[in-house]
């Protein structure tokens, strides 16, 4: 696990725990004890896994696939916060029943540039959820994907995109649950643009308020 991804939480204010790749009851058994899910950056999802043929997919990790998938269909049946980042926002698409556009052309989105560097814009939706923690309507962000959300389930929403209508933002169409997949990394634009601080006190303090299965249970 990249040390910006544990930084941002902690500086947060929140614990985090590194989860490995476990089985089915073992997920349950960690996730009924978490207060929030944040899915992290990595590999591109295997094509297989969302109905396609891998014709233009990266270097993929099929048992981390499955993993992350089977646990983000938990952690959103018990309501439980989630935080998806880049391949993140790909896996809570897919687990979801939606699809992924794989080698996508149009602007860059594998930039050059440092990772704490903002390289393209995006346009975000007036209203909603990550409207409200960012609070302007344009925001400069970093890029770091060859794939694409594609088609999306109903239970979720695009709120954000580039200037080549790539979805840069999902959050869940239900209001009253906090899951927030953005493509960027915000983890890594943290230190140099406080704004993004916002995306994880927000996340943090929603996962404060929600109590998780173990606690309900006393
Ligand atoms: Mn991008």
């Amino acid at each position: 696990m990249a040390s910006p991804y544990i930084d941002s939480i902690v500086k947060s204010g929140g614990i985090p725990i590194v989860i490995p790749i476990l089985n089915k009851l073992s997920i349950k058994k960690v996730t009924d004890k978490i207060n929030g899910l944040l899915l992290s950056g990595g590999f591109d999802i295997s094509p297989v896994l969302y109905g396609e043929e891998p014709f233009g997919v990266g270097k993929v990790d099929p048992d981390r696939d499955r993993f992350e998938i089977e646990i983000t269909k938990y952690a959103w049946r018990l309501g439980i916060p989630i935080l998806a980042i880049c391949r993140g926002i790909q896996v809570l698409n897919v687990a979801l029943g939606g699809t992924l556009k794989q080698r996508i052309k149009g602007i860059k989105h594998f930039q050059q540039a440092e990772r704490c560097q903002p390289s393209h814009s995006i346009s975000i939706e007036q209203g909603s959820l990550f409207h409200k923690i960012i609070k302007q309507k344009k925001l400069m962000v970093n890029s770091f994907h060859h794939d694409a959300i594609e088609k999306i389930d109903h239970r979720l929403k695009a709120t954000a995109w580039a200037k080549d209508e790539v979805v840069e933002v999902l959050e869940a169409s239900d209001p009253k649950k906090f899951v927030l997949g953005v493509q960027f990394h915000p983890e890594c634009m943290y230190e140099k643009y406080p704004i993004f601080r916002k995306i994880f006190s927000c996340f943090i303090s929603v996962c404060g308020r929600h109590k998780s299965t173990a606690d309900k249970k006393g």
